[in-house]
């Protein structure tokens, strides 16, 4: 009954209905729609204001307790002692806390995230922009068109304004591609993953087919030329790389081809010789798979920009279209280097992240431009001990006026940050080195005395084994300014972040 509601609602006839809906019945795009215009009622002349344009930034895994640690190493970094310090969105008026269950997860996953904040809609595990009346993993076209949700992106582009999706992942990673395609899978980033027989386009065929309807998207940046070019075509900044497409199509030239004044880059060089009144489409995949960590992008020969320059350069260009835009950054690496257990580079991509909101947020005007700052979900990491003011926030927990370390109940010092789970396990219960150059005795933590552990290598302790750390399943904040944050209080659905956006463009 839900699902076949679901189906039928048209975007135009949902806001309608939306304005009349009970937020406790209806569907669940109406329940948000309804809540966001409740809050709205509540402040009549804060919400009439209308966007311009919309930004939407989400940091991928960035908790509130990535946000705190990586305020205090910014802080500390700046010679600070860390606490007092404000990461540039901590300066926005609204925020909210974010709900971030999905259609079939407890604790979610950045597919079904990302479409609750792109389409209105939560979503099953691993699916982008598609209904939960989807079949798992269903690779025939047919069966997938009649269940896939209309994107803001979309929306946006049929009303002739710019858009943009710019993230440090592929850009056929979950997030970004949330945005332009439609897929019960997040692995079919290109043809060769798609099952036999599948009619069901691959994600970077779907980017491609997307900029062929003559509504493509203004500025993409990321990387994942991987996905976009064929396994007989060599990488342009690693030969001995090919790409992985077994169709034979180059899709970064379908995509320069589909539309005038388009234009592909590939290295940090030719993105700063952009001129960007010379361009109405542009491309920029800077690595086969994902962009550098920021703290690894001086490593990188070609090299790339950071977030920050790709956004300024994103903002740059969408700023010619008077009508508005809507454009999506993703700080896609904080996620990645969690899950390895890996805390310095979680939040210096977070310290990153900050800096590009900053950059979008210097060159709009609050007046007319929107800009949302969330994650889509968080992870089990966590702050403990009682380290003293100004402790380094990746060192030892040392307590106030104590002359040494604070101890565990085997009389060892622990750092202040670890993981419930993760790869940080391997220390106790392998009895290996860990990497710490010396044995370790089973089922007993690792002496940590003479561990560095401020190390931009060093992986935290987990108290569970696992391979890979995980997300976790509570709320994640919103932070708001311009034209329509005044809706953004409260505790939301992750859901309603779509209805906000809608809602400030007016639609
Ligand atoms: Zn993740």
């Amino acid at each position: 009954m839900l699902r076949a509601t679901m189906l039928c609602l048209s975007g135009a006839l949902v806001s309608v209905v939306a304005l009349a809906a009970d937020p406790q019945t209806g569907s669940e795009y109406d329940r948000a729609a309804a809540r966001v215009a409740a809050r709205a009622a509540q402040n009549p002349s804060g919400s009439a204001q209308r966007a311009r344009n919309v930004i939407l930034f989400i940091g991928d895994g960035m908790g509130i307790s990535t946000i705190t640690a990586a305020r205090i190493l910014e802080g500390q970094n700046k010679g600070g002692l860390g606490e007092d310090n404000r990461l540039s969105f901590e300066e926005f008026p609204q925020s909210a806390l974010v709900k971030t269950f999905t259609a079939n997860q407890q604790t979610p996953d950045s597919a079904p995230t990302a479409t609750a904040m792109v389409t209105g809609w939560k979503a099953n595990d691993g699916a982008l922009s598609v209904s939960p009346a989807t079949p798992e993993r269903e690779a025939d076209a047919a069966k997938v068109a009649p269940n896939k949700l209309a994107t803001l992106l979309e929306q946006v582009s049929e009303r002739g304004l710019s858009t943009g999706v710019v993230t440090t992942t592929r850009i056929t990673h979950a997030t970004p591609a949330a945005n332009y395609a439609h897929t019960p899978y997040r692995d079919w980033e290109y043809d060769a993953q798609l099952p036999p027989g599948a009619t069901l386009q691959d994600i970077g065929a779907q980017l491609v087919t997307r900029q062929k309807t003559g509504q493509g998207i203004t500025v993409v940046f990321g990387g994942g030329r991987e996905s976009m070019l064929p396994a007989t075509t060599a990488d342009p900044e690693y030969p001995q790389i090919n790409g992985r497409r077994h169709d034979g199509r180059n899709l970064i030239d379908e995509w320069v081809a589909a539309q005038p004044q388009s234009r592909f880059v590939w290295n940090k060089a030719q993105f700063d010789a952009i001129d960007v009144n010379q361009v109405q489409h542009l491309m920029g995949l800077f690595e086969p798979s994902h962009m550098h960590y920021e703290v690894d992008r001086r490593e990188d020969g070609a090299g790339e920009p950071s977030l920050a320059e790709m956004t300024r350069k994103a903002v740059q260009i969408l700023q010619k279209n008077r009508k508005g835009y809507f454009l999506m950054v993703e700080g896609g690496r904080i996620d990645h280097a969690h899950h390895a257990g890996n805390a310095y580079r979680a939040l210096t991509d977070t310290i990153a992240f900050s800096d590009a909101i900053r950059a979008a947020a210097q060159m709009t005007a609050d007046k007319d431009t929107l800009i949302l700052v969330t994650a889509d979900h968080s992870h089990v990491f966590t702050i403990g001990g009682y380290p003293a003011r100004g402790n380094p926030i990746l060192g030892l927990v040392r307590a106030p006026d104590a002359p040494d370390y604070t101890r565990d109940v085997q009389g060892k010092p622990f750092a202040t940050l670890s993981y419930a789970n993760g790869p940080g396990f391997a220390a106790l219960e392998k009895g290996g080195d860990a990497g710490l150059g010396r044995p370790v005795q089973p089922g007993r933590r690792v002496d940590l005395s003479t561990v560095d552990t401020e190390d931009e290598g060093y992986h935290q302790e987990s108290l569970v084994g696992l391979s890979a750390e995980t997300h976790s399943g509570e709320d994640v904040a919103l932070y708001a300014r311009g034209p329509g944050s005044s809706v953004v209080r409260g505790s939301i659905e992750q859901n309603e972040i779509y209805h906000i956006m809608r809602r400030a463009l007016g639609f």
